[in-house]
């Protein structure tokens, strides 16, 4: 049967990371969760190695934590968002505690709080040294298991949002089904693996981005792109490219290239070490993370393994030994600032369509992310949006059964993009990456995202945060661009039907 009757109604999440698993928790009625993979695989939340940023310490306060995320966003920040999802960090500790989260603690009493690069405080929580999202993640995951409300269809993926008259009415699965409800929850994740050299997941290609952007809900920010300096420069075959955490160089280890030479100060800012390396490597060298001695004078060597073990582990398993050679490296795409855009309630433009984590776009992060704040966003977030559906009408479902839309490609342009849109871009570049795109994003969503990505960095012609135009530099234009495909010529509604 088309139509999974069963579930008529009820609200769908798409993806199962944080912001989705926060989201079903939070609801107050039953929902379908629709996962690519068994739950906890395949999500960057299961990835994260630094952790989850609140303002808990004794010398902390939110006020400094809000400071802090807007210093990073470069101007563009939503300070609304900021001060809303900033707050929301003690009590979004809580709830975790609660729900059996084993933050890593002092002694037995307080939280054992770290300091990441650009936060003023100590304020980062772990879970069991690199392996916080792993943890938090495995403790929603045991929740969601325990409430037989929360029906979650594993190998099922969202591919099209059914609206009418700019209303969701339901959704198409990759089965082939259709749901028919009024209320659908994007929680698809970012956008990473759309490049060649990215740290996410395989399956983050912004798919479920796409489907909101045919459905004709409003994109923002989409231009802004994180790239982490330090992923593992190994062949992955295709996988993803394992992540160097951040705290490795905080830890002492130095960047040098393949003479032993160190080329640029490794605390920097993620965005400029990035694009040193970027530079260094166009110069024809290789980037290496020498983690055998630590700044302090004690070295890491003895303590690399117990410090990071998840690290070391990636490291031993292409043959890498940290604690006697140098770990290659090359930066790599990370995080997604861009995305649906959407309100304080996680509401897009679209009604009926609520959008949270990383494919949302609230303004949180302006034009770069500050360290370990989308792990907090992406849960307060998906609270917020349940919340919000917890407190709208109960409408009754009416659709029928609609015509199945044709199935969309999803090409790989992952050396386009890496070429077109990546670290250091500039005008040739991003229109050939555009015009090669723009015709094919019809019928496949890849190549949709890849050209809304280039149309909003072409248009944006200064240097900022995460997006660095070498044509341009110095930051001229502090404005956010909200744009619909239509906005941006590429067909509103460009679902086209078997
Ligand atoms: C290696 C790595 C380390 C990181 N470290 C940190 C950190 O220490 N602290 C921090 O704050 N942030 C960190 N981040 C970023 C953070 O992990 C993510 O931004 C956050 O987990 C996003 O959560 P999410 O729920 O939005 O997405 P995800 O956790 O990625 O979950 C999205 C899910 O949706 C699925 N999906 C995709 N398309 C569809 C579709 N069409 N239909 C249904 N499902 C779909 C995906 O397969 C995935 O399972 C890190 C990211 C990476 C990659």
């Amino acid at each position: 049967m088309m139509t999974l009757t069963r579930f008529a109604g009820w609200p769908v999440i798409a993806g199962a990371g944080l912001a989705g698993l926060s989201a079903a928790l939070h609801l107050d009625r039953p929902c379908v969760v629709l996962s690519p993979t068994p739950l906890g695989e395949e999500a960057a939340s299961m990835l994260a190695q630094g952790g989850l940023a609140a303002a808990i310490g004794h010398d902390d306060d939110v006020a400094l934590h809000i400071r802090d995320t807007l210093a990073a966003g470069d101007g563009l920040c939503d300070r609304r968002a900021v001060e809303a999802i900033i707050g929301a960090g003690p009590s979004a500790i809580e709830t975790l505690l609660d729900w059996g989260v084993a933050f890593n603690r002092k002694g037995s009493s307080s939280l054992d709080l770290h300091l990441e690069a650009a936060h003023s405080r100590a304020r980062i929580a772990h879970v069991r040294g690199d392996g916080s999202g792993a943890g938090i993640m495995q403790a929603l995951i045991a929740q969601v298991k325990s409430l037989p409300r929360i029906v979650v269809l594993d190998g099922v993926t969202l591919e099209h949002i059914h609206a009418v008259e700019g209303r969701v009415r339901g959704v198409w699965l990759n089965t082939g089904q259709f749901i028919p409800t009024n209320t659908c929850i994007l929680a698809c994740g970012g956008a990473g693996a759309l490049y060649a050299g990215a740290t996410s997941p395989n399956s983050n290609t912004g798919r479920g981005l796409a489907a909101a952007a045919r459905a004709g809900a409003q994109l923002a920010d989409m231009e802004f792109v994180q790239f982490h300096p330090t992923a593992l420069d190994v062949e992955t075959g295709g996988a993803r490219s394992p992540l160097i955490s951040e705290a490795v160089r905080g830890a002492g280890a130095v960047l040098i290239d393949e003479t032993g030479t160190r080329f640029t100060d490794e605390l920097q800012s993620r965005d400029r070490v990035s694009r040193a390396i970027a530079r260094h490597r166009l110069e024809g060298h290789r980037v290496f993370l020498d983690a055998r001695s630590g700044k302090t004078g004690k070295g890491l060597k003895q303590i690399f393994s117990r410090q990071f073990p998840g690290i070391a582990l990636s490291c031993r398993q292409h043959g890498i030994d940290p604690d006697r050679e140098p770990i290659p490296v090359r930066p790599a795409v990370h995080y997604h600032m861009g995305g649906v855009a959407t309100d304080l309630h996680g509401r897009a433009s679209l009604a009926g369509l609520w959008a949270c984590g990383e494919v949302a776009c609230t303004g949180l992060h302006g034009a770069n992310r500050l360290a370990s704040n989308s792990l907090l966003e992406a849960f307060v977030m998906g609270r917020a949006v349940a919340w919000d559906v917890n407190n709208g009408p109960r409408e009754r479902h009416s659709c029928q059964d609609p015509s199945r839309p044709a199935r969309l490609g999803a090409a790989s342009f992952g050396q386009q993009m890496d070429k077109g849109a990546g670290i250091l871009r500039d005008q040739d570049g991003l229109e050939a990456l555009a015009t090669y795109l723009t015709p094919l994003a019809d019928r496949d969503d890849h190549a949709l995202v890849g050209a809304a990505i280039a149309s909003a960095a072409l248009r944006r012609r200064e240097s900022r945060g995460s997006h660095w135009r070498v044509d341009c530099q110095g930051a001229t234009e502090a404005e956010r661009f909200h744009f619909t495909l239509k906005d941006i010529g590429l067909q509103e509604r460009s679902i086209v039907y078997a």
